[in-house]
């Protein structure tokens, strides 16, 4: 338990909202200055004045002044938790179509691969995203960040890659452009995913489309996406391309993430650390040497438990990763293939029941570690100048998350101060 401090808001702030929520009955600011992993106090407040928090601590010593310039909203918390909202660290958010007829086959027994290999799985929705008007992806879009922000999902960050040619490309970072722009909805983060598979019509050339990703679309959308993402996995694409994509993506200003190590070890996670990327995601086949290297490397481990749970694949231990001191995230991965989940209690539950992260761990890995695998420190935990981002829940226990599973835990959603 402790106290935090009071900010005075700045000139020019004197006449935005303030928003105070009271009569919380235990606040997770998931601070890390303390040994407590939760960073709790009890009897708390919290006042946001505008997009900020300008308050957090113990209600008995909220400051007299708070209300002070401009209008003023109370909520009564009514005793329950309240924490950061969450992090949604990896998503493919922005798609056409969907793909619940090939869900439905693998569970009957049909193979991934073969039938992504017969233009089904990515391809196929990558053929509907090309063909989708950006109208109806941005519609889409809107629906899906509805729901994350339903069950408390504040900032969602968003790949491309279901694109692959140039135009279509550039259709999903402006969909994902006007999304960031549209109010209360979660924050989306873009990261450009080039290189997600090789297109069909480059199976025969795949040489041609790397240099493409390298020479035509890394340069042309750095201003818009925030990281460059490489699937580098057998089936996607090898260690030297997606070293050849990601130094070039690095010399033109983007920060890298990496999705690998899902189905096989073909040296992702070593490269991942050697290059020194923000995150490497998925990680569910990996050694132990390389998880040491990874966090010697500062490299956030991206967990991705619904798509284990979907794929009917073996869950990631996260206890490996935790115990060579490497950082742990978990995201949804949410995506029409292999986790249709926009749920991250969910997930939270999967990590707990199956990767062996305590609920302790499991907020941390979608607040604080999901912030930094997006290179975020200014959201993910609740303190005075952080972005106010905060979720009131139903619960007064936060321990019911996980293990009441499958139902929506979360009453109020806080996203840059409004109150939704
Ligand atoms: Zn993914």
């Amino acid at each position: 338990m402790k106290s935090v401090q009071y900010m005075e808001p700045k000139n020019g702030e004197t006449l935005v909202h303030t928003t105070i929520i009271r009569n919380i009955g235990l606040l997770l600011t998931m601070r890390q200055d303390t040994n407590d992993l939760l960073g709790a106090v009890a009897h708390a407040a919290v006042v946001m004045r505008g997009p900020r928090i300008i308050y957090a601590g113990p209600e008995k010593d909220l400051p007299a002044d708070y209300r002070s310039g401009g209008t003023c909203t109370e909520i009564d918390a009514h005793q329950a938790v309240v924490t950061p909202g969450l992090i949604d660290s990896h998503t493919h958010v922005v798609f056409a179509g969907d793909r619940a007829d090939e869900f439905q086959a693998r569970h009957a027994g049909a193979d991934y691969e073969e039938i992504q290999r017969l233009n089904g799985g990515i391809h196929r929705t990558v053929r509907e995203t090309r063909a989708a008007s950006y109208q109806s992806l941005r519609a889409a879009a809107i629906e899906r960040l509805q729901s994350m922000r339903r069950h408390g999902t504040t900032t969602v960050e968003g790949k491309t890659g279901y694109g692959l040619e140039y135009a279509a490309e550039e259709k999903v970072l402006n969909v994902m452009r006007a999304l960031a722009d549209e109010p209360y909805l979660p924050d989306v983060i873009p990261t450009f995913l080039g290189a997600h598979i090789i297109p069909a019509e480059f199976r025969n050339n795949r040489s041609l489309y790397v240099q493409h990703v390298i020479q035509n679309m890394a340069p042309a959308f750095q201003a818009q996406a925030r990281f460059c993402d490489v699937y580098c996995e057998a089936s996607a694409f090898s260690v030297p391309e997606t070293k050849a994509i990601l130094e070039s993506a690095r010399a033109l200003g983007y920060m890298l993430k990496m999705h690998t190590n899902q189905s096989h070890d073909i040296g992702g996670a070593a490269l991942a650390a050697d290059l020194g990327v923000i995150s490497a995601d998925h990680l569910d086949y990996v050694q132990d040497e390389d998880i040491q290297k990874l966090a010697g490397a500062g490299v956030i481990a991206t967990l991705l438990p619904g798509c284990s749970f979907s794929m009917q694949t073996a869950f990631p231990n996260a206890h490996r990763f935790l115990e060579r001191g490497a950082v742990v995230a978990l995201a949804s991965d949410y995506n029409p293939g292999t986790c249709n989940c926009e749920n991250l209690q969910m997930i939270m539950a999967l990590a707990v029941a199956h990767c062996s992260l305590t609920i302790e761990q499991s907020l941390q890995a979608v607040t604080v570690n999901a912030a930094k695998a997006l290179a975020l420190p200014d959201r993910g935990h609740i303190a005075a100048g952080k972005r106010a981002d905060a979720l009131i829940w139903k619960i007064r226990d936060y321990r019911e998350i996980g293990y009441h599973f499958g139902v929506n835990l979360v009453d109020q959603v806080i996203i840059s101060g409004a109150v939704l």
